[in-house]
C-alpha cells in the first residue's frame, strides 16, 4: 500500500484550490499523465510539469530609460483614461501613465472599463510589469502581466517560471496551480545515501521540487542544475531499484544448471552452409555457460541486423534439449515466427530435433495436437508468438525460453512467459534493435548481455541515397533497370499516422502505381493481412516470382530474403533511425551489392537531415542508435512509449547517462545490505518508489 504521506500528491488535482473541472480537463490536456489510467490530473502530476522558461520582471528602470523589447517592472502614476470612441470598439482602450522621467501609454483591447477603473484608478501609484515597447515613437506597453498597489507589490514574483502551456488555459491559472501542488507537497524523507548528496552539492528533495519551480536564471532550467540533477538521480533510482527487485525476484525462483552435450549443436553446425563468425562463437560460449549455472539466466543476446542471432539461439536451444529438456523461441508477429521456424527448421530436423508452432493461426485438432505434444513432451522445441502465453499451453520441461525482438513486449509478458516453467526457465532476450548501453540498462537493469559485434563476412556496404519524393520519377526508371538485371526490391510505405488503415491505403495506392509500370511482378504485404496471405505473397517474392514487395512496416523485423538487394523507403523522414536502420537492413544479406533510396518530403527540417545523414554516414546501428538518441532524447527511441517501458519525466537520459550508472551502482548496494528495505532508508526508498509509480516492484519486496 502507499504511505499515507503520499497521499496529498496522488489526490486529484480538482482537490487543489484554483482547480475546478474546467481547468481539470485543461491541465489534463496538458500534464502527462497515462500512469493513473483514469485521465485525471492528479497533484504529482502539476509537480512534474516543470518550466521551460524565466521572465525576469527585476529589471526597474524610469520609463525614459527603459530598454525597448525589455520586461520591466515600473512604478507609475496613474493619469487619464481613454476609452475607445463609441462605435469603435476595436479601438484600443488607453491609460495614461507616468513617473518623474516620462510618460507611457498602457494599452489594452476589447477592455472594460469599470474593470479597469479599478486596477488603475487615476491619481494613485502602481506597479506596472510588462514588455516594454515604442509605437509611433512612444513608449507604450500593451496588455501589462501584472498591475499591483505597492501594498501588494510582494505578492508579485519577480522572476516567473514559464511552463509549456494548452490552448484555453491562462499561464497564471496554470502557476496557481502548480504552486498550490507544491504547498501541499508533504516534506519527504531522505533516501539518497547522505554522503553521495552532500558529494553532489545537492538539496533535499522538497528543496529540489521547490527550486526547479522557481527558476531565476536559465542556467537553472538546464537539466545539469542541481535541482534537476538531483530529481533525475531520484527518478533513475527509482527505476533501477525497481529493476534490481524485479531481476531478484525472478532469481529467486530457483533456477537449474542446464548443460547440453554438444551432440545435436554439432549436428546443426555440420548443416549450417557457413560457418560462425567469431562473435557468433563468443555468444554461444557466454550463453552456454550461463545456462550450466544453477541459476537462471538473464541474458540480454544484442546484435545488428543480418549479424546472425538466430543461429544463436538455436544452438542454446539444442543445449537445452540435448540436457533433456524443452526450448521456445517467441517472437512479436506471425510473420516473424513463422520467419524463424523457416530458418530452424530445416537445421532442426537434420539434428533430430522435434518442433512445433504455436501462433494464433493454429486451431481446433492442430493447435490441440500442439498443445499435447508440448505437454507429453513430444516437442522439443516449440517457435510462436504471444500465443505461447496462453493458458492452456503447458510445457513438459521448458528449461530456456528465447524472446525475439523483445522491446515489443512488455515486462508482464517477460514474467508471464517464465511462468510457465515450474523449474524457472532461463531467459534470452534477443534484440536487433541496437540499444544503447544507457537505454538498455533502464529497460533491463544489469541483465547480463551479449553482442554480436560483427557482421558474417562477405557481407557489402549498403550503399544509402537519401532523395526528394519528387525524383520518385526517377527512381522508377532506374528500378526497371535493376529489375531486368534480375534485382529483388522491397518498398516500404510510409508510416501516415497511428491508424493503419491509413497506412494500408497509401501502401494499396503505391502498389496500384506500381503494378501500372511492372504489371505481374508486384506484391503487397501489410498488417491487415491474413496470416495466410501474408506468406503466399511472401513466398512468392522469396521465390523470385515477384519482384517489388511493397509492404507497410510490417516486414520491419526478421524478414530474410538474401536476394533482395534494393530497399526504397517513402518518407523516410518519418520513420525512427532505430527503425529504418531495421528496415534497411532487410537487404546486403546476400553477396551482391545492395542499395537503400530514403526518399523524404521536401522541405526537410534541420533535425530531419540531421538524422538522415547519419543514415548515410554510417551502417553501424549502435552509433545510430547513440546518434538517435543524442538528437531526439530517450522517450520516442525505439517506440518505448507504445510498449509501457518506462518513461522518464525529469530524467534525459542523453544527458543523465553517468547519474543512471551511479543509480544503477546504488541499487545494487542498497539491495545487498537491505534486501528488505527494512533500515530507515529502505523506508524512505519504498517512498521513493511510490513516488515514482513503481507500486508493482515493492510488491516484490516481500513476495518469495
Ligand atoms: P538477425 O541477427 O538479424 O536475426 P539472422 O539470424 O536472421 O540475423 O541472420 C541473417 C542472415 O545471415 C541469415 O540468412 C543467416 O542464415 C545468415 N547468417 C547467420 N550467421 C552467418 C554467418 N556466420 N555467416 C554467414 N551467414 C550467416
Ligand atoms: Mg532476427
Amino acid at each position: 500500500m502507499r504511505p499515507q504521506l503520499l497521499n496529498p500528491l496522488f489526490a486529484e488535482a480538482t482537490y487543489l484550490k484554483g482547480v475546478g473541472p474546467k481547468v481539470a480537463r485543461l491541465l489534463a490536456r496538458l500534464v502527462r499523465n497515462d500512469r493513473s489510467g483514469t485521465g485525471d490530473v492528479r497533484t504529482i502530476d502539476l509537480l512534474w510539469h516543470l518550466p521551460t522558461g524565466v521572465v525576469d520582471r527585476r529589471l526597474r528602470p524610469k520609463v525614459a530609460e527603459a530598454p525597448e523589447g525589455a520586461i520591466v517592472t515600473l512604478e507609475l502614476f496613474i493619469g487619464d483614461h481613454t476609452p475607445p470612441p463609441k462605435g469603435h470598439p476595436r479601438l484600443p482602450y488607453r491609460v495614461l501613465a507616468y513617473d518623474d522621467s516620462g510618460f507611457i501609454t498602457l494599452t489594452f483591447f476589447h477592455a472594460r472599463r469599470d474593470y479597469l477603473m479599478e486596477k488603475l484608478p487615476p491619481g494613485e501609484r502602481r506597479f506596472v510589469s510588462g514588455r516594454f515597447e515604442y509605437y509611433d515613437g512612444e513608449p507604450q506597453m500593451v496588455h501589462p502581466d501584472h498591475i499591483v498597489s505597492a501594498e501588494d507589490l510582494e505578492t508579485m514574483s519577480l522572476v516567473e517560471p514559464v511552463y509549456p502551456l494548452t490552448a484555453g488555459l491562462a499561464p497564471r491559472t496554470l502557476r496557481n496551480a502548480i504552486r498550490a501542488a507544491l504547498a501541499s507537497c508533504p516534506t519527504l524523507p531522505e533516501w539518497q545515501d547522505p554522503a553521495w548528496r552532500e558529494r553532489q552539492g545537492w538539496e533535499s528533495f522538497n528543496a529540489a521540487i521547490d527550486r526547479v519551480h522557481a527558476p531565476e536564471t536559465a542556467a537553472d532550467l538546464e537539466p545539469q542544475s542541481p535541482a534537476r540533477s538531483r530529481l533525475a538521480y531520484d527518478e533513475l533510482l527509482a527505476n533501477q531499484l525497481a529493476l534490481a527487485l524485479m531481476r531478484r525476484h525472478m532469481r529467486r525462483k530457483a533456477g537449474r544448471a542446464v548443460a547440453g552435450t554438444g551432440s545435436l549443436q554439432s549436428r546443426i553446425r555440420e548443416a549450417l552452409p557457413f560457418s560462425l563468425t567469431g562473435s557468433q562463437e563468443q555468444a554461444v560460449r557466454e550463453i552456454l555457460a550461463d545456462m550450466a549455472q544453477p541459476q537462471r539466466m538473464l541474458r540480454l543476446l544484442q546484435g545488428d541486423v543480418g549479424s546472425g542471432k538466430t543461429v544463436v539461439a538455436l544452438l542454446a536451444m539444442a543445449a537445452a534439449v540435448e540436457a533433456g529438456h524443452q526450448a521456445a523461441m517467441m517472437a512479436p508477429t506471425e510473420l516473424l515466427a513463422r520467419q524463424h521456424l523457416a530458418t530452424i527448421l530445416p537445421l532442426a530436423e537434420q539434428a533430430g530435433l522435434r518442433v512445433s508452432m504455436l501462433t494464433g493461426r493454429e486451431r481446433g485438432p492442430a493447435r490441440r495436437q500442439v498443445l499435447d505434444d508440448l505437454a507429453a513432451g513430444e516437442t522439443d522445441i516449440v517457435v510462436g508468438t504471444h500465443a505461447l502465453f496462453q493458458d492452456d499451453v503447458v510445457f513438459a520441461d521448458l528449461a530456456l525460453a528465447v524472446v525475439d525482438e523483445q522491446h515489443r513486449f512488455g515486462v508482464h509478458e517477460r514474467l508471464a512467459l517464465q511462468a510457465k516453467s515450474a523449474a524457472g526457465a532461463d531467459l534470452l532476450v534477443t534484440t536487433a534493435t541496437p540499444i544503447p548501453r544507457t537505454l538498455a540498462l533502464t529497460l533491463y537493469g544489469d541483465m547480463e548481455v551479449s553482442r554480436i559485434t560483427e557482421k558474417p563476412v562477405g557481407r557489402q556496404p549498403i550503399d544509402t541515397r537519401v532523395l526528394p519524393l519528387e525524383r520518385l520519377g526517377e527512381v522508377v526508371s532506374r528500378l526497371r533497370s535493376a529489375l531486368d538485371g534480375g534485382a529483388r526490391c522491397y518498398w516500404v510505405c510510409p508510416l501516415v499516422s497511428e491508424s493503419d488503415a491509413l497506412d494500408i491505403s497509401d501502401a494499396e495506392q503505391r502498389y496500384a502505381a506500381l503494378e501500372q509500370v511492372f504489371p505481374g511482378r508486384i506484391g503487397l504485404v501489410h498488417g491487415r493481412m491474413k496470416g495466410a496471405e501474408k506468406d503466399r505473397v511472401m513466398a512468392r517474392f522469396q521465390a523470385g516470382e515477384l519482384a517489388i514487395l511493397v509492404a507497410t512496416t510490417v516486414i520491419e523485423v526478421g524478414v530474410d530474403v538474401p536476394e533482395a538487394t534494393i530497399m526504397v523507403i517513402e518518407h523516410a523522414e518519418r520513420f525512427g533511425l532505430a527503425q529504418l536502420h531495421q528496415l534497411r537492413g532487410r537487404v546486403g544479406r546476400g553477396a551482391a551489392k545492395s542499395s537503400c533510396l530514403l526518399l523524404y518530403q521536401s522541405p526537410l527540417g534541420d533535425l530531419a537531415r540531421a538524422r538522415l545523414d547519419i543514415m548515410r554516414q554510417t551502417d553501424d546501428g549502435f552509433r545510430i542508435a547513440e546518434e538517435d538518441l543524442k538528437l531526439r532524447g530517450s522517450g520516442e527511441l525505439l517506440g518505448t512509449r507504445q510498449s509501457g517501458e518506462p518513461q522518464f519525466r525529469v530524467a534525459d537520459l542523453a544527458i543523465h547517462g553517468t547519474l543512471l550508472e551511479a543509480a544503477r551502482d546504488d541499487a545494487a548496494l542498497i539491495l545487498a545490505r537491505d534486501e528488505r528495505l527494512e533500515s530507515d532508508r529502505g523506508a524512505a526508498l519504498r517512498v521513493l518508489l511510490y513516488l515514482f509509480e513503481r507500486d508493482e516492484a515493492v510488491r516484490l519486496i516481500g513476495a518469495g
